[in-house]
């Protein structure tokens, strides 16, 4: 099968899996654990910021950032879209007891100068704004990234006004590939950043939290309360350091990859509208008299798996398990259809 639902669905190759065996390993709640130090200083550094914690998953280090960062009779100002919105089953309300302000704006994108009309004045009757919470690359908005400009002035806009900024970096080696940012540029901008490893980067499990010292200090203590202390987890660290450390510039096959499908979709009469393609991301919509059940079911007699992404939405999503060969089949099974 080749498997285009998401690129949360690689598999180790024969040399991560090397490196994995190979890992020393120690206590990592007792502290002890020298791979996954190993990981999070090289991304601290990476990024230029002080420190970073290795968590299961992008949805605990979103959840303890924004903990730390809002708080109760809080709220995040984020796009509506968001993930931390969308599909974090209203994890803001259950651990930060937060709630939600919306920006609007253009494929899961804010505009810094939407910030401040959406503060909240100082008045009991409204919660008070806590933190700008934004999403790169854009997930429900087809992969759309940032540019560090756009960056630079949201973070320059909260800060301002007195509000903490977090990056939900899910796919953000993707958006730094596709926009030839360093990410050395980016990590000073945010409060946090959560980071994932186990997307297009292609290790089996795993996030990182970004950030100063002393918030790392605190992210460790919810990590430890939402049950996410590991103990030997440097043999996962170990994946995600090989995939820092190999898969980053290789992003940018998966972005030439889903430019020639989004090509090929544009030639095909039965597509109502695709979604401008910047990343590793292709969403397209099918024209009314179609159903994503029978174009899924069309692309599952040719092996090919996809994603419904909503009402005639379709999501592919490239990674390093679909090669160049897996792409001519994928075009061929789209020019048959
Ligand atoms: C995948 C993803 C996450 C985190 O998901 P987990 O499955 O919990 O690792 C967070 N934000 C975005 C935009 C994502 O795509």
């Amino acid at each position: 099968m080749i498997d285009l639902r998401s690129d949360t669905v690689t598999k180790p190759t024969p040399e991560m899996l090397k490196h994995m065996f190979a890992a020393r390993v120690g206590d990592d709640v007792f502290n002890e654990d020298p791979t996954v130090f190993k990981l999070q200083d090289y991304a601290a550094s990476l990024f230029n910021v002080e420190a970073s914690l290795f968590c299961p998953s992008g949805t605990m280090t979103n959840q303890i950032a924004l903990f730390l960062l809002s708080g109760p009779l809080t709220e995040v100002l984020l796009h509506p879209d968001s993930h931390v919105y969308q599909y974090e089953g209203g994890g803001l309300s259950f651990n930060a007891r937060t709630s939600v302000k919306f920006i609007a704006g253009e494929r899961g994108k804010i505009l810094a100068s939407d910030i401040k009309s959406a503060i909240n004045p100082q008045d009991v009757h409204r919660p008070r704004s806590s933190v700008v919470s934004i999403e790169n690359t854009t997930n429900r908005g087809g992969g759309a990234c940032y540019s560090l400009q756009e960056m630079k002035e949201i973070s320059q806009e909260a800060r301002r006004l007195n509000l903490n900024v977090h990056m939900d970096g899910a796919r953000l080696m993707n958006a730094l590939i596709a926009q030839n940012i360093q990410p050395e540029k980016v990590g000073p901008l945010f409060d946090t950043i959560s980071l994932c490893l186990s997307k297009g980067l292609g290790a089996p499990v795993g996030s990182l939290i970004l950030g100063s010292k002393e918030l790392i200090q605190e992210a460790r203590r919810v990590r430890k309360v939402m049950g996410g202390g590991m103990r030997q987890v440097g043999y996962l660290a170990a994946a995600g350091l090989f995939a820092l450390e190999n898969n980053v510039q290789r992003l940018a096959t998966d972005h030439q990859h889903a430019k020639m499908i989004s090509q090929q979709l544009e030639q095909c009469s039965w597509v109502e509208r695709i979604f401008p393609v910047e990343t590793n991301i292709v969403i397209f919509q099918l024209q009314q008299d179609r159903t994503t059940d029978s174009f899924i079911e069309f692309l599952k007699q040719k092996k090919i798996q996809v994603l419904a992404f909503g009402p005639q939405l379709i999501r592919m999503v490239l990674h390093l398990d679909i090669s160049s060969s897996d792409v001519q089949k994928i075009l061929s099974a789209i020019s048959e259809y």
